[in-house]
């Protein structure tokens, strides 16, 4: 004899099916929002790299300027502090390394690849 629920009783809840289907649509959308994030972060420390290397490269012409030197003169670290925000020289937020090279070739990092430079 099977036991009937009577008619004015609503049933209630999810089935196993509607609730795994919402699941899988919320794992979905964070693949998606994870993915975006990615790869802002990744963009965004490509601009703070690229203008980091701005930075050194001013830098470098007020160093050229204040001591007379010439396009195949090479500055230190230490001679653009005086120069660069706050005395320091800044550093990659991915944790490359800037080679400043003399004044007539662009500072690069060696974990992104070289900016264009700016036209004036
Ligand atoms: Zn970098």
């Amino acid at each position: 004899m099977k036991i009937q629920t009577p008619k004015y009783i609503r049933a209630t809840g999810f089935t196993l099916v509607e609730i795994m289907v919402v699941i899988a649509i919320i794992g979905m959308l964070m693949g998606v929002a994870t993915l975006g994030i990615g790869k802002a972060i990744s963009s965004s420390k490509q601009k703070i790299c690229d203008m980091n290397i701005e930075a050194i490269e001013q830098g470098k012409q007020v160093w050229s300027l204040e001591n007379k030197k010439g396009d195949n003169d090479a500055a230190s670290e230490d001679d653009l502090k005086g120069h660069l925000k706050n005395g320091v020289f800044p550093t990659c937020p991915s944790g490359g390394t800037y080679t400043i090279n003399a004044n007539n070739v662009r500072a690069t990092c060696s974990k992104h690849t070289a900016a264009s430079a700016p036209t004036p």
